[in-house]
């Protein structure tokens, strides 16, 4: 069986592309289940550019892990012929230039908590209604298989600012992105909800489309 190792270390998001990917005939593991643990510089000025730099990071630790004869604690190898996955998402406010956008993690310092940061983002709407509230989740996701190619696919998932948090699902911004077509935020939906919906899904679907095409040339 393949095994993927996904570039992140948040486990939220682990959980979601688990759950995406779970009818798929592939092991997720994250990279520190898997003993790495690169410096990561997500330095680049797109969700594409950062989801790409994560996914190389990961594939360089590998090509180390492998050429030092190091193994994960478990004494498990991850090989070369591991995929690699990692996702760049955030919120991104129409009426803010787009912001927080790539810097949604670091948004008021990376340790400030998400009931300050929605705080904030309300804040600095104060007075703005319906359209002029539109935001939206995005996510850039990349693979890197083994022989070396990669593929990023973008998705995306509108709504609007809501006028306070709501809901206690998912994680990060979900409690204020309110999207009309459900008639409620990200957290208030189950995980299936929002996997259906989600800019993570939309983007993970089409990924599957190549991963599928690789297990199956692959046999
Ligand atoms: P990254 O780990 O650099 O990609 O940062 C992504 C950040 O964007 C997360 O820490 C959240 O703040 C935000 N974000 C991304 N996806 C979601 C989501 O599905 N719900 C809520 N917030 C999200």
């Amino acid at each position: 069986m393949k095994t993927i190792i996904l570039a992140t270390g948040n486990q939220n998001k682990a959980g979601e592309i688990r759950e995406i990917l779970s009818d798929l005939d592939v092991r997720v593991v994250t990279m520190r289940e898997a003993g790495l643990d690169p410096e990561i510089v997500e330095d680049g000025d797109s969700f594409e550019a950062n989801a790409l730099i994560k996914v190389r990071a990961v594939r360089r630790a590998l090509a180390e892990q492998a050429a030092c004869g190091s193994a994960a604690p478990g004494g498990e190898d991850f090989g070369a012929d591991c995929l690699v996955l990692a996702d760049d998402s955030g919120l991104e406010v129409a009426a803010l230039g787009g912001a927080p956008g790539i810097y949604s993690a670091r948004f008021m310092g990376e340790t400030t908590g998400y009931a300050v940061k929605m705080a904030e983002i309300i804040r600095r709407l104060k007075g703005k209604r319906g359209a002029e509230r539109a935001a939206d989740f995005r996510c850039a996701m990349a693979l890197s298989l083994p022989d070396g190619s990669e593929t990023v696919t973008i998705g995306r998932v509108d709504g609007v600012i809501a006028f306070e948090p709501a809901g206690r699902g998912g994680f990060g911004y979900d409690p204020i992105l309110y999207v009309p077509e459900l008639g409620m935020t990200t957290a208030q939906m189950t995980p299936a909800q929002k996997n259906a919906i989600s800019h993570r899904g939309k983007a993970l679907r089409m990924t599957e489309i190549f991963l599928r095409n690789y297990l199956r040339e692959d046999r």
